[in-house]
């Protein structure tokens, strides 16, 4: 009888820098696919290419994954029965699965020195290290058995590439693209063990994903290419039986669909391409992330779990558990996906008038209090969010739609109320402010009623006193419905404000 094995999937990004959008949804693709299983998502750390290594770089990670809500469930910070989760820390796991592969036939040992390798890419144009050309190059192919082993003994560096097979067929079944097939003879002979023992990517992706047990291995579309060689690895290993079943998410596109969405389109198109803010520790240079710009978690997987995959209907808004509910992997295109940069604000805006103001809050306040405005009266800033809401795209509008609240205007925009000012406006202005010391229940319609009826009863025009009001409270021609402004601030604060606006004008 068999048994249903645990689904277990891993994020397995290499850190190098900012985490890319695209890399956030691979982790909510296989974060939701987890969840919808019962199973486990692991994040695994690929470091192996010192080279590459950017310091905070896995700290960075792991404080997106929090931000975003996707937390893994085992992972270098948490632990886990499979650990290590550093490839770095599972160093001395690799060199004896490359050695078997060499010793199988599968692999060979290569002692090209990287200066006669430069020098054939200089010599070949497109040089390739493949079967077309191994058995001209320095390796175990070329070399015989005993000088191989004694310049290995002597210590001389060498490499171990896989022996691509020719003319032969490698496919397998994409969860998504459905059966994918490829010439090994157009694949080169890729490095599996490093001269420095660490192993690459390709040799460390196939081990881990063994010894941990991973059941489907999903990731961008940019590493289909490599497929074949992990294929025949876990073949060659002897493993293909707990080979994971495979899917590559669809890129995601420029904005035109010309291509895949790079920083350097966010760069150029004024927008983030990375999940959260990242300083480049060498250059010292910040990137604007989607959270510092004022995104919601929310919002922000919401609009990516959009980018490729939908529910087969109208429905564009969910929840992370609504995404986890309703997540399928066959309702992933197989096409590119093109970023829209509006769409994506206006799933900011839809959340933010979703979600409610105790959710919003902590934000706002944060949001406050850089603007040195500490807010003790928690009711007052809620009804002010309420009221404002619906026009924020980003959290940090609300600043902009709403420090009036907190903050008595400075300076009025005038030019349009003092060309058309007149005696009368002042008299009206003038009896109204002690009429409203007294006027009782201080509350939006009551105060709408009272002030229209004394524009009607001074003879003028409604439109000419509405805007002076407003100004006179808000300092400027926006914000919500005046008298709901009037009924918040109160009373008191209503008044001053209109003293002083009067005074403005008038001056
Ligand atoms: N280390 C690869 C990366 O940086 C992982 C690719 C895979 O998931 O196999 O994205």
């Amino acid at each position: 009888m068999s048994t249903e094995k645990k689904v277990r999937v891993r994020f397995a990004p290499s850190p190098t820098g900012g985490l890319h959008l695209g890399g956030v949804r691979t982790v909510l693709f296989n974060y939701l696919f987890a969840k919808s299983h019962g199973g486990q998502f692991i994040l695994r750390i690929e470091d192996t290419d010192q080279t590459r290594y950017v310091a905070g770089a896995e700290e960075y990670i792991n404080t997106c994954l929090k931000w975003c809500g996707l937390e893994p469930d085992e992972s270098p910070e948490k632990g886990g029965n499979y650990g290590p989760y550093r490839q770095s820390e599972r160093k001395s796991r690799y060199k004896g699965f490359a050695e078997q592969l060499v010793a199988d036939g599968y692999a060979y040992y290569a002692f090209d020195t990287p200066e006669e390798l430069d020098a054939q890419r200089k010599s070949v144009p497109n040089f390739k290290y493949s079967h077309e050309n191994r058995n001209q190059l320095r390796n175990s192919l070329t070399i015989d058995e005993a000088e191989v082993s004694s310049l290995i003994a002597s210590g001389a560096p060498y490499v171990i590439r896989i022996k691509m097979p020719i003319n032969e067929t490698v496919s397998f079944d994409d969860m998504i693209r459905g059966n994918v097939s490829f010439d090994t003879s157009l694949v080169d002979d890729k490095v599996l063990l490093k001269a420095d023992g660490m192993p690459t990517y390709h040799l460390a992706v196939v081990v881990d994903d063994y010894q941990m047990k991973i059941t489907h291995a999903f990731r961008g579309e940019e590493w289909l290419p490599s497929a074949p060689v992990h294929v025949l690895l876990w073949e060659y290993l002897g493993w293909s039986e707990e080979m994971p079943q495979w899917a590559h998410f669809p890129l995601i596109l420029k904005p035109d669909g010309h291509g895949k969405l790079s920083k350097r389109d966010g760069d150029r198109l004024g927008f983030p391409v990375y999940a959260m803010n990242w300083k480049d520790p060498q250059t010292g240079i910040l990137t604007q992330g989607f959270k510092e710009l004022g995104f919601l978690p929310e919002a922000f997987i919401n609009m990516l779990a959009l980018l490729g995959w939908n529910d087969g209907t109208e429905q564009e808004l969910f929840s992370l558990q609504e995404l986890a509910n309703k997540f399928t992997i066959d309702r992933i295109s197989k096409a590119g996906a093109k970023f829209d940069f509006e769409k994506a604000k206006w799933f900011n805006h839809e959340w933010i008038k979703r979600l409610d103001n105790a959710d919003l809050g902590p934000y706002i306040k944060r949001l406050l209090a850089a603007h040195e405005v500490v807010v003790e009266d928690e009711k007052y800033l809620y009804s002010v969010l309420s009221l404002v809401k619906d026009r924020l795209i980003f959290m940090d509008d609300f600043w902009e739609q709403a420090a009036f609240f907190f903050v008595r205007p400075a300076n009025y925009d005038l030019d349009a109320i003092q060309k058309k000012w007149n005696d009368e406006k002042t008299d009206f202005f003038q009896s109204i402010i002690p009429q409203l010391e007294a006027f009782e229940p201080w509350r939006t319609e009551e105060l709408e009623h009272f002030y229209k009826l004394a524009i009607q009863s001074s003879g003028l025009k409604l439109g000419e006193l509405m805007l002076p009001f407003r100004v006179m409270l808000v300092g400027g021609k926006y914000g919500p419905h005046v008298f709901d402004i009037a009924s918040l601030l109160g009373r008191d604060e209503t008044i001053a404000r209109m003293k002083k606006g009067l005074a403005a004008i008038l001056a």
